[in-house]
């Protein structure tokens, strides 16, 4: 039986969330769901965006799952709080084409991994005394960038991939990027059948579009990874089918990479696939293989056969019918 911590949010999280569920329950595995608060509702009846029991689940729980939550200006991030407390230092963003689905690229499979709990996101930002300089601190710890690259080089050999391209900006940043660097080809000496490279960001930005298939893992500080993961999204059919799992040595938390979408909420329309493949790697990190692949292939299955398809994917249908179409795939596998 698996605790899993279920945090829904707002927007069209609860929903995509309930597809996810749906799906996992179909499933020949036990589950106990715990569901938890977080985000803006949570805000307006608690005070808080993430109450502390919301914590405490996900630390009790054998994984996570995050739907999307809409943030407050004046608020933490309660996603960020979460990834912290759990040090779930690795976001790993699979980039996957599907066929069936009208993309830029259609055979694109390669992975983001970015680090997820330092770098421009530290949250340390303050106002000069005159309040007319604002400041953001950049930290990139060899401590950290050790264990973000070392989980690269790991997955690469546990997926027997190629290559990992190393993304910084060392010629600008020479200290914090200098550092993510120098640990990159350090680590890499102990792996010495994987191809390696680096490229600063800004040519990263341009190689995504213009050799995107010469790719398979890319590691990368916290924002820049942020960026590349969205615009590699854009490349193979959008924000209704990326996934994420955010991982450390202990905890694992696994989200779609969109946000609430508020422009859709309530309407039923959302696609669910991003938030179900994000549980499929949930299964993937419980060492639920198996069950993790079935759910890839059912997803697949449905979106080649483009039977049904949300209006993200230029259908008419609503979300609850697309996952009963991954589900009733799930039964013919
Ligand atoms: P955030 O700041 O929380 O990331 P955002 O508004 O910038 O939120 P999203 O919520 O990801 O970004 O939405 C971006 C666009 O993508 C919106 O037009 C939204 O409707 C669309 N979108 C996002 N997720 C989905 C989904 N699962 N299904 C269909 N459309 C989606």
């Amino acid at each position: 039986m698996y605790k899993i911590t279920v945090v829904g949010g707002d927007g069209i999280g609860p929903e995509v969330m309930k597809g996810a569920i749906a799906t996992l329950e179909s499933l020949d595995i036990n589950f106990d769901f715990l569901e938890m608060e977080a985000g803006y509702e949570c805000f307006k009846r608690n005070g808080t965006t993430i109450p502390e029991e919301t914590i405490k689940s996900a630390k009790k729980s054998h994984a996570t799952l995050f739907g999307a939550i809409t943030t407050l200006d004046n608020e933490k991030s309660p996603i960020i709080a979460l990834r912290k407390s759990l040090d779930v230092y690795a976001n790993l963003r699979p980039i996957k084409s599907f066929e069936g689905i009208n993309c830029l690229y259609p055979n694109l499979d390669f992975y983001i991994v970015r680090e997820n709990t330092e770098g421009l996101y530290s949250e340390i930002e303050y106002y000069s005394r005159d309040e007319k300089v604002a400041v953001a601190h950049r930290v990139v710890s060899k401590k950290s960038s050790r264990k973000i690259i070392d989980f690269t080089f790991k997955q690469v050999t546990t997926n027997e991939r190629e290559k990992v391209t190393c993304v910084h900006k060392a010629n600008v940043l020479k200290k914090s990027d200098g550092i993510f660097r120098e640990i990159f080809y350090e680590i890499a000496k102990s792996y010495p059948n994987i191809k390696i490279e680096d490229y600063y960001v800004d040519a990263m930005a341009l190689y995504l579009i213009q050799k995107p298939e010469t790719f398979d893992y890319i590691v990368t500080t916290n924002l820049f990874g942020d960026i590349l993961s969205d615009e590699a999204a854009g490349l193979v059919g959008g924000l209704g089918l990326a996934p994420s799992g955010n991982i450390g040595d202990k905890y694992g938390l696994f989200e779609p990479v969109h946000g609430s979408a508020p422009d859709i909420a309530g309407k039923n329309i959302s696609n669910p696939i991003a938030m179900i493949l994000s549980a499929g790697m949930m299964l993937d990190f419980l060492d639920e293989r198996y069950h993790a692949n079935k759910i890839r292939i059912a997803i697949e299955n449905t979106l080649k056969r483009k039977k049904i398809a949300t209006p993200d994917l230029g259908g008419n249908d609503k979300t609850i019918d697309l996952v009963n179409a991954v589900i009733n795939e799930l039964k013919d596998l």
